[in-house]
């Protein structure tokens, strides 16, 4: 056998097993041998992995880069911060507005912004905001075969994005025959609406606040009315970045009647608790402080963590996240890196350039957290170190399922055929744990929600497609080096022509 790299020695894990002392071979960035002692290759450039856990490389099926408005990531920053966290595929959005007749010149323009500038391989979802007839019978199938794009995402709240229930069972209808998955955002856009404007009518308008205009039942009834439209028309839905216990259990319910619905959760959801929102909050009435002032970047700083849904208040909310990974609810674990700077006034100040109130207006806060490099390691310290998951569930929620669910065939696996996307980590007597500062992230973002927590390991190398790319701290892949991935359909399971009456799509 005739290799180009030699991985030696590592205890690798898949999402069923788990091999010690195990060798992988790699011939032009395809995993062509895994066992021990794998004959040597002169010329092969060799790794040691020391007995350490060797994992697939994280697929992040949830990355927001180039957001239009904001001071964010774009696809060189964001893709730089993922591999340097072990990610080695993200699948990013491509966002149609209201305003765009047609979804190709959005596909086209990604195109051209991720082009030559991503560090890490990148597929593309389509955010689908305007269902007109002709997107949904004449531009969904050249998505899917000119393309390679097998899924869109829709909205149920934001008024720039929301589809009303109509218009997603148009979208729904064309995704059954297409074999395209459909993600969903649920939450009910009245209900925030309505307490928002009833919050502000009692000046509660801090930061924190945006998490009361939005109590569980928000996104509880929104998943079981979109579970409702899916069952009629017998097709799969991913419920993306659930954060607590009332909208997991409709899913969890859906799944015991065997309907094809899938859940998605994040890491802010998992090691953050509502009281991050509080920070900076409640330090008297000083009306003075104007959002360039730096006391009121302090104020302020529970805005850093204001995203939708918001992060839960009870701890028996993240307990049932935890339950849903391992049960089996959630099928993927996703960053949601969806981030803009805090100290920015196109950023999260946005939230206090309205109105006079020293702590601003949440509902002007741009939503959302970085967390694209953060999320394979919090889940392999937080998860798998601290005992609440095995390793192998480790791998199948953070890149099994979302390369299978979303059709990246030779992603999300250490097996002969696959890429060779690798994470291979410290041996754990190796690892100094240490305390998470921004300063250590390679995004573009000047905070981290996860700032102070401790991590105990940390992705050693990161190696895409047979290449390593990032190594003991350091970038050394190059940006342009990740490639664009047609996707195939949903290797998970799909329509189960099971229906509600007579009629059928
Ligand atoms: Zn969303
Ligand atoms: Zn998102």
């Amino acid at each position: 056998m005739d290799f180009d790299l030699v991985v030696r020695n590592g205890t690798v894990v898949t999402a069923s097993d788990i091999w010690e002392s195990c060798d992988i071979g790699i011939k032009d960035g395809t995993i062509i041998a895994v066992g021990p002692r794998l004959p040597a290759t002169a010329g092969a450039q060799e790794i040691d992995a020391e007995g350490a856990f060797i994992t697939p490389g994280g697929v992040d099926s949830h990355v927001h880069l180039n957001r239009e408005n904001y001071v964010a990531d774009t696809y060189d920053t964001g893709t730089r911060s993922a591999v340097a966290g072990g990610t080695t595929t993200v699948i990013t959005f491509a966002s149609q507005m209201k305003k765009d007749a047609s979804i190709i010149p959005v596909i086209e323009n990604y195109h051209k912004l991720a082009k030559d500038q991503s560090y890490c391989d990148y597929a593309f979802h389509v955010i689908i905001t305007n269902p007109t007839p002709q997107i949904v019978e004449d531009e969904f199938p050249r998505m899917v075969d000119e393309y390679g794009i097998t899924s869109v995402k829709l909205y149920m709240t934001y008024k720039p994005m929301k589809l009303l229930d109509y218009q997603i069972l148009d979208v729904m209808y064309s995704a059954r025959k297409l074999g395209i998955t459909t993600m969903v955002h649920a939450e009910n856009a009245d209900i925030i609406d309505w307490m928002t404007q009833h919050l502000e009518q009692k000046l509660m308008t801090q930061p924190y606040h945006h998490g009361t205009s939005r109590p569980p039942i928000v996104e509880a009834e929104a998943t079981n009315r979109v579970i409702c439209l899916a069952e009629l028309m017998d097709t799969p839905i991913l419920l993306v970045h659930i954060p607590g216990g009332p909208a997991t259990k409709h899913i969890r319910d859906a799944q015991t009647r065997l309907l094809p619905i899938y859940g998605e959760t994040c890491p802010q959801y998992m090691f953050l608790l509502a009281d991050s929102m509080r920070k900076g909050d409640f330090e008297g009435d000083d009306s003075s402080a104007m959002f360039c002032q730096p006391l009121s970047y302090l104020r302020y700083a529970g805005a850093k963590c204001v995203c939708s849904p918001p992060i839960r208040e009870d701890k028996s909310d993240q307990d049932a996240i935890w339950a849903g990974i391992k049960n089996g609810t959630f099928n993927v674990v996703s960053s949601d890196h969806a981030p803009c700077k805090y100290n920015h006034p196109n950023g999260k100040q946005r939230g206090l350039q309205h109105g006079n109130l020293p702590y601003g207006k949440f509902r002007f806060i741009p939503n959302g957290l970085p967390g694209v490099e953060t999320r394979v390691p919090l889940l392999f310290s937080g998860g798998v170190l601290s005992g609440r998951i095995s390793p192998q569930k480790f791998v199948e929620v953070t890149s099994t399922n979302p390369a299978k669910l979303y059709g990246l065939k030779k992603k999300g696996s250490i097996a002969p055929g696959f890429d060779a996307d690798l994470v291979i980590w410290y041996p754990q007597t190796k690892f100094q744990p240490f305390k998470l500062t921004n300063e250590m992230l390679h995004h573009a973002i000047d905070y981290t929600p996860f700032e102070g927590i401790e991590f105990k390991n940390w992705p050693r190398y990161t190696i895409i497609r047979g290449k390593v790319v990032f190594s003991h701290g350091e970038v050394t892949g190059e940006m342009g080096y990740g490639q664009f991935i047609q996707r195939e359909k949903s290797l998970l399971p799909g329509p189960r022509d099971v229906w509600l009456n007579e009629w059928r799509p």
